[in-house]
């Protein structure tokens, strides 16, 4: 990883177009670095593109700078998520692209990645060696929506602590394209946010200004620039947060919403707030004892948001055949419906198990009639079958039941040593590939006989598992399952072997 600090664009008379100072001055010098807060991104967050010269590179081995994936305002982010992402540097046709851009104390650096075995800094990034940096397309619309997202943040902020007394505690700028946050010390009614968003788009239709402002200028006519050398002394909104500690050698700058906000910030912002319409969400989403997070939306992000909303409430009610503005009531009833037919379908289900294990009780007690099959060992028991085809998500629970309802079934004759039976219960989807499963329940009334017939099954059926417990046994068959050929194989199976 190659450290580059870059100076300043060679033209030597450029505008402060949005930093308003009348003492403050650009270094001409270009062997030295422009201090953070006058970076030429701070200066016009809306440039693209910058012909600089290298102050000094050095190659850093081996640790990799941490990535830019969040964008937080706490002073430890800030600290290496000043204005940043990824852009190439040209120089002699050479693209190097920026992996990250990162302050140290007053400086901003920038990392790129030379080849593996570059063991000294290319001649082509020496120190004097004019480049230009530039920020492609991807990387302007991030910039774009952070200053529409940070600006807003900074009017917001502003809104509610001017109208309601209440300090912002933090914010996080998230990352795109979820919506933005500030954490307040007490939640907003309704009302409040309603009113706070009023009052914030009132400004933003008036299109006012934002500019920056180093701090303490005009005092001494000389004066370059106003570089912080000591702790700042935090009292107010103006001075606000703390600055970080180690933000030693940059400008002290405030960004000015005209007539509205001053706060001190290192941050890049729009220049006006006409196209930061904003809007604030309805309720807390979530809170400590402490702090509640309210949600906030601007500019593109707002944009965005609306985009792809709108294209879930269109795709909702297009799958409820109704107007957008019938869909939350259309989704309620059909969430009823949906809960009163699983409540109907539950009961017809026992109803049925109940059915079928008794009809199936009836008959072993018919066979057992009308063969005089009865105890002893002339017994060779009941044996049954029973393949069902139920596109259930519940098929183990249902032939579960139904095997409890053939039990509570028995006669009393039927019970104990006076019975012998094995019950095969297979439940199979309507229609059936290669790869359906059907579910298999075996009932006997001996352990021994189910672990036995169980095996038989296995060895018969390849893709057949399972397993069991006393005189129960469950498991799955992938493949068809047609009670015809697979039932009447089953059937002829446990009839030899028990
Ligand atoms: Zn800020």
């Amino acid at each position: 990883m190659m450290l580059i600090t870059i100076s300043r664009e060679s033209q030597c008379c450029w505008v402060l177009c949005r930093i308003i100072s009348p003492s403050l001055h650009v270094p001409s010098d270009t062997s030295a670095a422009i201090p953070v807060g006058l970076l030429a991104c701070q200066r016009d967050p809306l440039l693209r593109s910058l012909k600089t010269t290298i102050v000094s590179a050095a190659l850093l081995k081996p640790s990799p700078p941490p990535s830019l994936n969040k964008a937080s305002h706490t002073k430890k982010a800030k600290a290496s998520s000043v204005p940043t992402f990824p852009h190439p540097v040209l120089q002699d046709a050479v693209v190097w692209n920026v992996q990250v851009v990162k302050r140290h104390g007053g400086l901003a650096v920038h990392y790129v990645k030379p080849a593996e075995d570059v063991s000294d800094v290319p001649d082509v990034l020496a120190s004097g060696k004019n480049v230009i940096v530039e920020l492609g397309p991807a990387g302007f619309q991030r910039r774009l929506d952070h200053m529409s997202m940070h600006t807003s943040q900074h009017l917001l902020s502003s809104v509610i602590d001017s109208t309601l007394k209440t300090p912002t505690l933090t914010w996080s700028l998230t990352p795109w394209p979820s919506p933005a946050y500030i954490d307040l010390p007490r939640p907003l009614t309704a009302a409040e946010i309603s009113s706070v968003q009023d009052h914030v788009n009132r400004h933003v239709f008036a299109g006012r200004r934002v500019h920056v402002q180093p701090a303490s200028t005009g005092a001494t006519a000389t004066a370059t620039i106003d570089i912080i050398r000591a702790e700042p002394q935090p009292s107010s909104r103006e001075l606000g947060r703390g600055l970080p500690r180690d933000y030693s050698g940059g400008v002290h700058r405030l960004v000015i919403i005209d007539g509205v906000d001053r706060t001190p910030c290192c941050g890049t912002h729009l220049p006006s707030l006409s196209t930061l319409q904003l809007f604030l969400f309805p309720s807390p989403t979530s809170s400590s004892a402490t702090s509640f997070r309210h949600l906030f939306l601007a500019g593109p992000r707002l944009l965005d948001h609306l985009a792809s909303t709108h294209a879930l409430l269109a795709r909702t009610a297009g799958v409820l055949s109704c107007g957008a503005p019938e869909t939350p009531d259309r989704v309620a009833l059909v969430v009823d419906e949906s809960k009163r037919r699983e409540k109907r379908v539950e009961d017809l289900e026992r109803e049925l198990a109940g059915v079928l294990g008794r009809q199936l009780a009836e008959e072993m007690a018919r066979w057992r009639a009308a063969d005089g099959a009865g105890p002893g060992p002339r017994d060779d028991g009941w044996v049954r079958c029973l393949s069902r085809t139920d596109d259930s998500q519940t098929a183990r629970a249902f032939l579960h039941a139904v095997t409890l309802a053939f039990e509570a079934h028995l006669l009393p004759e039927q019970t104990g040593e006076a019975r012998r039976f094995t019950l095969l219960l297979a439940s199979s989807p309507p229609s059936q590939t290669s790869s359906s499963t059907t579910v298999v329940m075996l009932l006997g009334s001996e352990e021994k006989r189910v672990k036995a017939a169980s095996e038989e099954l296995k060895r018969q059926f390849a893709t057949l598992k399972g397993g069991g417990k006393a005189t129960r046994w469950s498991g799955k068959f992938v493949g068809v399952w047609l009670a015809e050929r697979e039932g009447k194989t089953a059937q002829s199976l446990l009839s030899r072997s028990s």
